[in-house]
Formats: C-alpha cells, structure tokens, sequence
C-alpha cells in the first residue's frame, strides 16, 4: 500500500495565523496564571502527571513519551520508552519538574496554559501521582495526508525521528496497557480490602470495653440449621385471595389532591 504524504509539505506549521494567534493567547494565559499564583500564593499540579486524566499523556510514534497531546515541538516530551520503561519515565525527573515547577505556581512550558493544569486543593498538597487509570494515547503513526488549518501534525512529523510503530512496538504498546490494567485491578481489590477492613473495624471496636478491634467476619458464621421442605403436606391451603380479609389502608401516591 502506498504511503500517504502530505499534499502540501509544510515545514512549520506555527507561522500560520491561527498558530501564531494561539501561541500569544497561550502566553498571555501563562503569565496570567503565574500573576495569580504569585498573589494568591496558591500553585498549581497537572491532572495529568497525577493520573488521573482520560487521555493528554501520549506514545508517540518514535516512543518518545509527551505529557500531553499537543506536543507538535517536543516541549512536552517526558522520556523515551527505548530508554526507559513507562513507570519510570511517569516517575522520572522531567515529569517532576514539571510537577515541582506548577506546584511552585510556574507554568513549566506554554502548552501548560491550556492544557490541564488545575489549582492546587486548599490544602496546598497536590495529589500524590499513580499510574494512569484512565486513559492514555497512542501515537502509532504520525503519518497524515490531510492538511486541517487548525493541526500541527506536521510539525510533529518533523520532530519524530521514526513516523510509524512497527508491529513489535505495537505488540509492546498492548503489553504496557495489559501491565497497567492489571495494576489497576490489583489497586482495586487492594481498596476494596482496605474498605471492607475499615468499616468492620471502625463499627465493631469500642476502645472502651476492648483493647483490640473485634473483626465482625470472625464472629459470623453461616447457618448450620435449613428448614427442610416438608414432604407431608400440600403447603398453604391458600395462597392468594382477591378480597383481603382484613381492610388494607394505603396512602394516596404524591401530586394526588384528592
Ligand atoms: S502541558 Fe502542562 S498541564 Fe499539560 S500535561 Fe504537560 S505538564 Fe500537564
Ligand atoms: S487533524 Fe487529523 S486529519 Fe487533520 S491534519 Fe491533523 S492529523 Fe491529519
């Protein structure tokens, strides 16, 4: 099959208008931002490097890794999968500059302005980061044919320096998403334990009588006694009746004024 080019080569797609207009909108958003941090002494952490974002965080066709979906000049880039592992590069030094840099009401590179950085919670902690468990964006090729007016593609295109996934890359890209559901279903048990221990211990121990929490699961036990079906006789006499033998009162449902 052959390869689809782009009709027109554009070698940098930011000097159109639209790009330019955006790129000084971004900016004046970003200085903004950091104004406000500064007066109002609260930073900012990205939704995104906490994990908690359905898609932003990018493979890109060359297994670079971006933390957001934008990324047509590398600014964003946070590793490279050929180096490094995914957690490894979520947990790496540029995601926690990032971090640290937004935390300290900075905002680390332009496309942060509209992207997904978020106030910091009144406590002024940023969430702790985990893997993603959302969502994350696969990049398998950078190869285009369309030339939209609003789409950098091309300039992403020029930075990557491999334009297509090959199937092995592919076959990596599902083991990763298989590790990090399974990581996933491991945190979910691991809550559901850690809730079904709270609630039986916080409902069942009185510190006052008890020096140690009672577990209610150990006082459980199931029934040891089943009522047999009885094989002597034909059950009730009878099972339904259409006049109630006793009056019945019920009360009228809502909205009726009568
Ligand atoms: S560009 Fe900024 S806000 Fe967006 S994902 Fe990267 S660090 Fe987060
Ligand atoms: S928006 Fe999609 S179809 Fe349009 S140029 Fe960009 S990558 Fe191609």
């Amino acid at each position: 099959m052959a390869t689809p080019t782009t009709a027109r080569p554009i070698k940098n797609p930011k000097l159109r208008f639209n790009w330019i207009v955006s790129d000084a909108f971004r900016w004046s958003v970003g200085r903004w931002r950091e104004l406000r941090a500064k007066i109002s002494g609260r930073g900012y952490y990205c939704s995104v490097l906490a994990g908690d974002d359905d898609y932003n965080l990018t493979i890109n066709s060359d297994l670079t890794v971006s933390c957001n979906c934008q990324d047509t000049d590398g600014s964003g880039h946070i590793g490279d999968l050929r180096k490094n592992t995914f957690e490894e590069i979520f947990f790496g030094p540029t995601a926690q500059h990032f971090r640290d840099e937004l935390a300290k009401g900075n905002v680390p590179i332009p496309t942060c302005a509209r992207c997904a950085m978020r106030p910091l919670p009144e406590s002024g902690v940023a969430p702790k980061p985990h893997l993603p468990d959302r969502g994350i964006m696969l990049e398998n090729t950078v190869r285009c044919n369309v030339d939209c007016i609003g789409c950098a593609r091309e300039g992403a295109a020029n930075i990557r320096t491999s334009k297509q996934m090959t199937l092995a890359e592919l076959t990596q890209m599902g083991e990763l998403v298989a590790r990090l559901i399974a990581r996933i279903e491991l945190q979910n048990q691991q809550q559901e334990r850690d809730q079904a221990r709270s609630i039986t211990t916080s409902t069942r121990w009185n510190s006052f009588t008890s020096e140690y929490p009672q577990v209610a699961i150990a006082r459980r036990s199931a029934p040891n006694k089943f009522m047999l079906p009885s094989a002597e006789c034909d059950g009730p006499v009878r099972i339904s009746s259409k006049v109630p033998t006793v009056p019945t009162w019920t009360l009228s449902p809502r909205g009726n004024s009568r």
